[in-house]
């Protein structure tokens, strides 16, 4: 399919610290099994992604987002012909930046950031967390991941334009990242609006007609799904028609893709960086059908009154502990309150909330109020 443009392992521009090739992992393998035993990505599992735990213990949280969006990401990259290894490595590495309490989190600590004349932005948290705040080696910091994942892991969602941030200079701004980063996006918004339906709907936020009056790709599969097994309850009915659901997006990314690349004339990684848009992308009708569960999601599921009344207080409660550390650098553990003498004091409370998981968020909260 895409085999032309798959990034060949060998060409990596490598790690910023060299190190010996190990005998039997690729520099891709090595920087995905790196990515799971960082301790960034444990504290997934007690990261919300939309609904906090309180909920139900079998709604997603970041963590199992998080695999999920793996599990889709190689299948697009096998079926794709593209590298596998990198694809798993960018996507379980995607939200390794999230702060406690999902959008909620990352939206409060932008604008307290911007107090200062500063930002909050996660990909470029991730960054951070990969590069330096991850000590587990003796002869550098942070995990010494490979440029092509480190490009992946700033540029999955967004691009940037020379001058943009400092941060992303080396990162080859003003060209697209590589065909494999492009993909975990559109693999990450497929996996969150079939998992936020799919949640939605056992909150009971989402039904069946609501969801196929809104969604008509949904509808069609439905009545499908109502012909072939007219006796089944309607959960079980719903989980069939999503299971498919799931596959006719992901057949819209992988077609849209392909047909993109094919239209474009790229022949080459460097031409999928030179290219000026994009090439991972949905056919028209799948794009229509994920725009339609987005508008869906935002109505009956994240602003429904059930999540926008905890969104409102964990927002309030950053701001207060934000402040708090601000006034009181002294209060933050070691070696955050050191690091305060040197760096911008706001970079650094910034730092020390977006690592919390939501538990130890509660519990700093409490501590300190
Ligand atoms: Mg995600």
């Amino acid at each position: 399919m895409l085999a032309r443009l798959r990034f060949p392992e060998p060409e990596s521009r490598g790690r910023r610290y060299p190190e010996l090739p190990h005998p039997y992992r690729n520099s891709f393998q090595r920087d995905r099994d790196r990515i799971v035993h960082a301790r960034a990505f444990r504290r997934l599992e007690n990261k919300t992604q939309v609904f906090t735990p309180g909920f139900s213990d079998h709604f997603r949280n970041r963590l199992t987002h998080t695999i999920e969006v793996a599990q889709l990401s190689r299948t697009l990259a096998g079926v794709l012909d593209l590298d596998q290894d990198l694809t798993e490595a960018l996507a379980l590495a995607h939200d390794i930046g999230h702060p406690p309490f999902a959008h909620a989190g990352e939206a409060e600590l932008d604008l307290q950031m911007r107090r200062f004349g500063a930002r909050f932005e996660h990909n470029l948290h991730s960054l951070r967390i990969v590069e330096t705040f991850e000590q587990r080696y003796a002869r550098f910091p942070g995990l010494n991941l490979t440029f092509e994942v480190r490009e992946g892991i700033l540029k999955h969602s967004r691009d940037f334009e020379p001058g943009d941030n400092p941060a992303a200079e080396e990162y080859l701004p003003g060209l697209r990242p590589l065909i494999e980063a492009q993909l975990i996006d559109l693999a990450d918004e497929t996996a969150y609006n079939t998992a936020d339906l799919d949640d939605g709907f056992e909150a009971g936020l989402v039904d069946l007609d609501s969801i196929a009056g809104a969604v008509p790709a949904f509808a069609a599969i439905l009545e499908s799904v109502e012909m072939q097994y007219p006796g089944a309850v309607d959960r079980v009915r719903f989980l069939e028609a999503l299971r498919l659901l799931i596959d006719t997006l992901m057949t819209g990314l992988i077609q849209g893709t392909a047909a993109a690349a094919g239209e474009s004339g790229v022949r080459c990684p460097d031409d999928v960086r030179a290219h000026p848009t994009r090439l991972a992308r949905f056919t028209p009708e799948s794009a229509a059908t994920s725009v339609e569960l987005k508008k869906l999601l935002h109505t009956r599921v994240y602003n429904s009154p059930a999540l926008d009344a905890g969104r409102t207080r964990s927002r309030r409660m950053i701001a207060e502990l934000f402040q708090h550390f601000v006034d009181h650098p002294d209060r933050m553990p070691e070696p955050h309150s050191t690091m305060a003498q040197e760096q911008p004091l706001h970079r650094v409370v910034c730092d020390y909330i977006a690592g919390m998981t939501d538990g130890f968020f509660l519990r700093c909260y409490d501590r300190n109020s």
